[in-house]
């Protein structure tokens, strides 16, 4: 739905309609008005495009707890928060059942039994998933249920610019379809995704650029490991901006990583092969390109039936054939690219940050989960854990009744002022991408954090109007700012 039809007063206002700010309205009673906010058409999120699927131990047949968490901290290089991972383990099989019940399909084996496929760093197969488009199907259910829903209002083309805190609740500064608008909400909940976008190769969606970050950023939120960002071993090696996936599932159901010689070589690096983690993975194939001077490498799964990768990865196959490469027949060109942000807004374990009111959850926050490095397929797992603890800490404020609803104060908007110059984006992408990738140049990352910073000037000082162009520019140079200043 387009246009905001009811009050312009809500109890929560979630930024953000992928599975964490949809999973989070859902987690609401149905008394609590909700307004749900996504940037562009709703399914521009990084959540649609999910290949692999959601880790979880769902039966104890040859898995358990103990052994999901010890990947975890094995993936994430022993740097996790360890009860937020106690918690993603253990309490993560329940939603991951709840939504089986709200109608997530999950594909089913011979034996009747959920599917589950393997990727790199787990140590057993328990990863469920509906064939390579998981995301694309939670979403599709999640969605339609807000939608469904009467107390939740999911609006397209809903750029949030700024959140103001004032007393008690948030005054929330939107553009509608390039229209400004002023929302009040006594909570919010920012589900904004990931940063990719500030890179020049990345996996994520035109959404990924950092806002949610950028705002909470200027309420005083704390943002913490921002560096911490995963590089995915196997993009699609093209020079298209948005580099499409080739899930490590491919490498899961037994795909060669193959250098310029079209020779494996991940023995020189791992034992683990080509199911070490991605981090180890992408770096690998890193100092595999120095060592034979050929940035070419590939995946090779031309040893399975083709029925078999038909059936198992039909969006994988349709977007390789689309670009000329048969996975049944031909090597799979590959390269690492931008994949996802471990680090974010730093929250507490009912996914809290330090500004009262304020919950953030999925990509953009840090829950402390992933450690260094993101375990495949635990993400969509730390959606749905984390946004429902969000939900469940807003209505135990709510029942404690003081937070009453927050008043509409009369509010004018000035979105007038210069347009924004077209390259700012583009010198952002360029300078992240020398400068801070798989392995960092430090030489680069101290020359670009300064072209960053006076950028950052250049926007904050501009008097440019309030586009989302502007918007978007703003949060990419934070982010970027942030990373390298940490870095
Ligand atoms: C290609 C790909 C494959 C992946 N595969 C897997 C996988 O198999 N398993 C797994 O666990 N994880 C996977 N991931 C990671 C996972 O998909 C994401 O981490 C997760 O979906 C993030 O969910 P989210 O709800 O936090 O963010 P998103 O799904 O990205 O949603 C963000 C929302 O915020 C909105 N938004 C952003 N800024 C604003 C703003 N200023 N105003 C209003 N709205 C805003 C966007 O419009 C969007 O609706 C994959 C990621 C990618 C890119």
């Amino acid at each position: 739905m387009n246009g905001l039809t009811k009050s312009k007063v809500y109890d929560v206002l979630i930024v953000g309609a992928g599975v964490a700010g949809t999973y989070a309205a859902l987690n609401l009673p149905d008394d609590v008005n909700i307004l749900v906010l996504s940037k562009y058409e709703k399914t521009t999120c990084s959540s649609n495009l999910a290949q692999g699927g959601v880790a979880a131990v769902l039966d104890f047949e040859d898995d358990s707890f103990d052994l999901h968490y010890a990947d975890t901290l094995t993936a994430g290089r022993n740097a996790n928060n360890t009860e937020a991972v106690t918690m993603l383990v253990h309490e993560g099989p329940d939603d991951v059942r709840k939504i089986i019940s709200w109608g997530v399909q999950f594909d089913i084996n011979e034996k009747g039994k959920l599917s589950k496929t393997l990727e790199g760093g787990h140590s057993r197969r328990r990863i469920v998933h509906h064939k390579d488009t998981t995301g694309a199907e939670m979403v599709r259910v999640l969605q339609q249920k807000c939608e469904d829903a009467e107390n939740i209002e999911l609006v397209e083309n809903a750029v949030l610019v700024s959140l103001n805190p004032v007393r008690s609740g948030f005054r929330a500064e939107l553009l509608i379809n390039g229209e400004p608008h002023c929302v009040f909400s006594s909570f919010c909940i920012l589900a904004t995704g990931g940063i990719g976008r500030i890179y020049k190769y990345t996996t994520n969606p035109k959404s990924a650029t950092g806002d949610g970050i950028r705002i909470a950023y200027e309420c005083g939120a704390r943002i913490k490991n921002l560096e911490y960002i995963q590089f995915h071993p196997t993009a699609f090696n093209s020079d298209d901006g948005e580099q499409f996936l080739i899930s490590e599932s491919v490498r899961g159901e037994g795909a060669y990583l193959l250098n310029c010689h079209k020779e494996r070589f991940m023995d020189r690096y791992d034992p683990r092969l080509e199911l070490a983690p991605r981090d180890v993975v992408s770096m690998s194939i890193i100092l595999e390109s120095r060592r034979t001077g050929s940035n070419n490498f590939y995946l090779d799964i031309t040893h399975k039936d083709e029925e078999f990768l038909k059936n198992r990865f039909p969006g994988i196959r349709a977007g390789c054939l689309k670009k000329g490469i048969d996975i049944a027949k031909d090597l799979i060109p590959v390269f690492p690219c931008q994949h996802y942000l471990m680090g974010g807004i730093e929250v507490d374990a009912d996914s809290k940050t330090n500004v009262p009111r304020l919950y953030a959850c999925g990509e953009c926050s840090n829950t402390g989960v992933h450690g260094r490095n993101r375990l495949a397929s635990n993400s969509l797992l730390e959606a749905l854990v984390f946004s429902r603890h969000a939900a469940e800490d807003i209505i135990r404020c709510m029942s404690s009744g003081i937070f009453p609803s927050v008043p509409e104060h009369p509010y004018t908007l000035d979105y007038s002022g210069a347009p924004l110059p077209a390259n700012i984006r583009e010198d952002i992408k360029n300078l992240m991408q020398r400068a801070y990738f798989v392995v960092p140049d430090e030489g680069r990352m101290r020359v670009a954090k300064q072209q960053i910073e006076a950028i950052l000037m250049r926007l904050k000082g501009g008097k440019y109007a309030k586009t989302v162009e502007y918007c978007e520019a703003l949060s990419m140079a934070t982010c970027a700012y942030i990373i390298l200043n940490n870095a």
